[in-house]
């Protein structure tokens, strides 16, 4: 749209210097300017004396009155300021800008003419993101960059994006490709992306070169898969059976599988001594072959397995899916190079894992700990005898130890990493950029030659130090990729480092936005960078504008989910805004007493972040952590807590779901029905299963996470008691009446409890009892099937598809009798080892709020619906997985 203008408008700037070929030869930016970083160098210093002599000038109120007493310093600033209003203008109107600011009009104030200047710093800004979305390849006036079909990518051509002075041979120019309009590879992927707020549960299915058997969790797919969907009990519950049969297999769920292969394997001999250092073949002269197909992919992985060593990298795009994805990989034998579209055999990639973890086999990586990662990620590979050059370039104490050095320092090969920030995920890819990605392990067995020749070198022949970086090589191929999971306290630190002071509306918009973008990430399948990105949150945080149109305003450019959904946001912000209002300090403090930051837990958000975990970052985590609170969601140390919040009461509260907040009148329940007592018992069983997600007790969770609608407590909520918020509310306020009373009449309090006791029981019932109801719809009675439709948003009463399937299989429907009935003792259960962190007690947790099928996403529109609707049809995530690599938490 307005990508025409710009260009007008920059034509006259010092970007015109590309157009015109005289300015090429002499390699001027623009007169006098040799380049872009003298350019900015030459501005910046201008600036920077301008600001200098700005704040030397007399402060008013201070010694300026005495000096404007003087003619001549009143005329210096007179024309100074009318030198500098005219600059202003020039400026402003150059960019089409009202710009009224030397008009002395007293009718247009101060204030008015400030607003000017901030809205012309708002288009100019605008232009250069703009510009520099342009320059990236992000074309705005919708010609695709990319479309399905092959078309050239646009070549960005200009100054500031050409390689330094003279740099040989090597093309002056270079593509940023960053397409736009690259089909999706999630849509091909068999096996769909696993976004659920779950820690990650290992990949693999067959353990080539095992010298421990892979455990049955991961050999048999019964258990993986097996799920007591059709018992057609509530998902919740289907899922903590589940859990409990898996319960056995949970150590072997989390293990590293080569644990044990690493740990026994030991660095040849041949390896430690001196080794023969063989040069690499001219890239010319080596064949290279593109692996797309299952066949080339067999092929490749024998001739693997039959040499000593080959050289890895992978290529991984992060910015249009939530956790990745690994989009290349390259491997360099001796003789050949190959190129491996993973995107296209993403799902056949695990029989590399032979050659992989070939004890026999070296293999060598540049800086391993993101690829180790992503081989476990996508593929479910694992390395077995790895070298990695990174670990040995500092072992050497190199200048720098980044890939490009090694491959100047080594084979005097000029490389520049330039696409190493490309959209890897176009297909087909252009020539450049394999290249690029040949250049990245084609070299890398003759420095791993190299490298180890010098490090015997340098320890005078004693393998110590070589010994050292092979060591170090296998602590990197035992890393466990972790997968981001979101906690009610990871807004904190993220909002932290934006170095802003929020006061607590701010603050409380940060945490809702942060909730929204992680959850929309994770159902979209996008990263929580492409969904919203920090600092635009941050700014809406700041503003918390009255309007939607505000918070477009504080986008730049608007992020389209952003722009699909503004009124969401809108009530996000509007809710903030209604938190009481205290000062930044007390906001602050509230988080330094209560949130202790726990470093590792945001490394784990961003998809980089992520690769860049240490292992030794991360908390070691033990289930003797976890001590057991029985009974209670949510359960918090009300004592602790009280401490804790004594001083900024009005904000905090111990969040507790009421439906597990009474264990104490369980003395009561000789008074109970049958039905009562069924569901204490159940509820008693319980222990809340999200506690490994939550994070630990002394975090405060707002009173109002309650009835956020975008909270984890009122989702879960929700969805157990199948009650509304005004119902909610209702009972809330009925349940502190009662408290109330209590206080004042004792003798009532037990009656009172009873009653309220007894109504959330009465809602419980509606849970439990899902079984019945479809038992009851078989008997004839129509009306409780009614009611699990209108669940799944439908108006008119049709009976779903998994009612029509229970009703196949009445054996299973049955309901129990009421004596007879016995939950599962969640108690014995050992939730813990589902922690993927450190959490070591509960508080909030979003159980996998799945996404919609992508099929009906095609309409997209209709999306907004899915959203809030808790619709149960949404299932791209872990569900139909076809290697059973499913988790354990309540469906929707
Ligand atoms: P490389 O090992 O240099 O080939 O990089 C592999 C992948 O890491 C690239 O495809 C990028 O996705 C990612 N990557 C490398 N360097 C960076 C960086 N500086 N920032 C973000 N991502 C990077
Ligand atoms: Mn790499
Ligand atoms: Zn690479």
């Amino acid at each position: 749209m307005a990508s025409s203008n710009d260009n007008k408008s920059t034509e006259g700037g010092f970007q015109d210097g590309n157009s015109d070929p005289n300015d090429e030869e002499t390699n001027e930016l623009c007169p006098g300017f040799k380049d872009v970083d003298a350019f900015v160098k030459y501005g910046l210093g201008a600036v920077l004396s301008a600001t200098k002599a700005s704040a030397g000038l007399p402060q008013a109120g201070d010694d300026y009155d005495f000096y404007r007493s003087f003619p001549g310093f009143q005329e210096f600033c007179e024309s100074q300021g009318d030198k500098l209003l005219h600059l202003m203008s020039q400026i402003m109107q150059h960019h089409g800008c009202r710009s009224h600011m030397r008009d002395r009009n007293k009718l247009t104030g101060l204030e008015e003419r400030f607003d000017l200047v901030v809205d012309s710093n708002d288009t100019i800004l605008e232009r250069a993101g703009i510009l520099l979305d342009e320059a990236d390849g992000v074309n705005r006036s919708q010609q695709p960059v990319m479309p399905a079909g092959f078309q050239p990518p646009k070549i960005v051509v200009s100054s500031w994006n050409r390689k330094g002075s003279g740099s040989g041979s090597r093309p002056e120019t270079f593509r940023l490709l960053h397409a736009k309009n690259v089909a999706r590879p999630q849509l091909k992927f068999k096996e769909k992306v696993d976004n659920s707020n779950t820690p990650f549960i290992p990949k693999i299915f067959i353990k080539p070169n095992a010298t421990k058997p892979l455990p049955s969790y991961f050999t048999n797919k019964q258990i993986r898969k097996e799920r007591p969907e059709d018992l057609d009990v509530p998902a919740a519950l289907a899922d903590f059976i589940h859990q409990q049969r898996t319960q056995e297999h949970v150590e072997d769920m989390f293990a590293h599988p080569y644990q044990y292969e690493l740990d026994h394997f030991t660095t040849p001999e041949n390896l430690l001594s001196k080794p023969e250092v063989q040069m690499y073949k001219p890239m010319a002269e080596t064949k290279c072959s593109f692996i797309d197909t299952l066949e080339d992919l067999v092929a490749l992985n024998e001739k693997l397995c039959k040499l000593s060593e080959f050289a890895v990298d992978l290529e991984h795009h992060s910015y249009r899916s939530f956790l990745g994805l690994t989009c290349l990989m390259q491997i360099s034998t001796r003789e050949e190079d190959f190129i491996i579209d993973t995107l296209e055999l993403r799902s056949e990639m695990y029989i590399l894992n032979e050659a992989f973890t070939d004890p026999a086999t070296v293999k060598v990586f540049h800086g391993a700990d993101s690829d180790i990662e992503w081989l476990q990620k996508d593929f479910g590979l694992y390395v077995v005898n790895l070298f990695d050059t990174h670990q040995a370039s500092r072992a050497l104490n190199l200048a720098r130890h980044s890939l490009d050095h090694l491959l100047k320092h080594f084979c005097n090969v000029d490389s520049d990493k330039r696409y190493q920030l490309a959209d890897w995920r176009i297909r087909p890819l252009p020539d450049e950029m394999v290249q690029y990605a040949r250049t990245d392990t084609h070299y890398l067995l003759y420095i791993y030659d190299s490298m180890r020749a010098q490090l015997l070198e340098f320890h005078h022949g004693q393998p110590g130090l070589l010994q050292s970086v092979w060591n170090k090589s296998k602590d990197i191929s035992l890393k466990k990729y972790l997968k981001p999971i979101f906690t009610e306290e990871s807004y904190l630190e993220l909002q932290r480092k934006q170095k802003k002071s929020f006061n607590t509306q701010q603050l409380t918009a940060f945490r809702l936005l942060f909730a929204w973008r992680d959850k929309l990430a994770r159902q979209e399948d996008e990263s929580t960078g492409y969904v919203l990105p920090t600092h635009m949150m941050s700014k809406i945080s700041e503003e918390l504008p009255k309007e939607p149109q505000g918070i477009i305003a504080c986008c730049n450019p608007v992020p389209p989910l952003v722009r699909q959904q503004v009124n969401e946001l809108h009530l996000l912000v509007q809710q903030a805004r209604e938190m009481p209002l205290l000062k930044a300090e007390i906001a602050a403090q509230k988080n330094k007493g209560l949130t202790p930051i726990k470093k590792s837990d945001v490394k784990l958000f961003g998809p980089h972040d992520t690769s860049r975990v240490h292992e030794s970052d991360l908390p070691h985590f033990s289930s003797d952590d976890l001590p057991v609170k029985q009974g209670i969601l949510f359960s918090e140390d009300d004592h602790k807590m009280d401490v804790d919040i004594q001083k900024i009461k009005v904000l905090t509260a111990p969040a507790k779901i009421t439906l597990f907040e009474e264990l104490e009148t369980k003395s009561d329940q000789t008074s109970l029905s049958v039905a009562h007592m069924k569901a204490s018992r159940i509820i008693e069983s319980f222990e809340n299963p999200f506690r490994m997600y939550l994070p630990p007790s002394d975090v405060h969770i707002n009173k109002n996470a309650k009835f956020d609608p975008s909270s984890k407590i009122f989702e879960i909520s929700k969805r157990w008691k199948l009650q509304s918020i005004e119902q909610q509310h209702k009972e809330l306020e009925a349940k502190r009446k009662a408290k109330e009373e209590a206080k004042e009449q004792a003798k009532k309090v037990s009656e009172e409890r009873n009653k309220a006791k007894q109504s959330y029981q009465e809602s419980l019932q509606n849970v439990a009892t899902v079984r019945q109801q479809a038992a009851d719809s078989l008997k004839g009675g129509g009306k409780k099937r009614e009611r699990v439709a209108s669940e799944v948003g439908e108006s008119t009463p049709k009976p779903s598809k998994k009612l029509m399937k229970s009703a196949d299989k009445p054996q299973k429907t049955e309901p129990p009798s009421q004596e007879s009935f016995t939950p599962f003792d969640y108690s014995q259960s050992d939730l813990s080892v589902f922690a993927g962190t450190k959490s070591k007690s509960n508080t909030q947790f979003d159980p996998n709020r799945q996404a919609p099928d992508f099929k009906k996403k095609k309409g997209s529109k209709g999306q907004k619906s899915n959203f809030g609707a808790g619709n149960r049809s949404m299932s791209y995530m872990a569900g139909k997985s076809e290697r059973g690599f499913r988790h354990n938490w309540p469906k929707r």
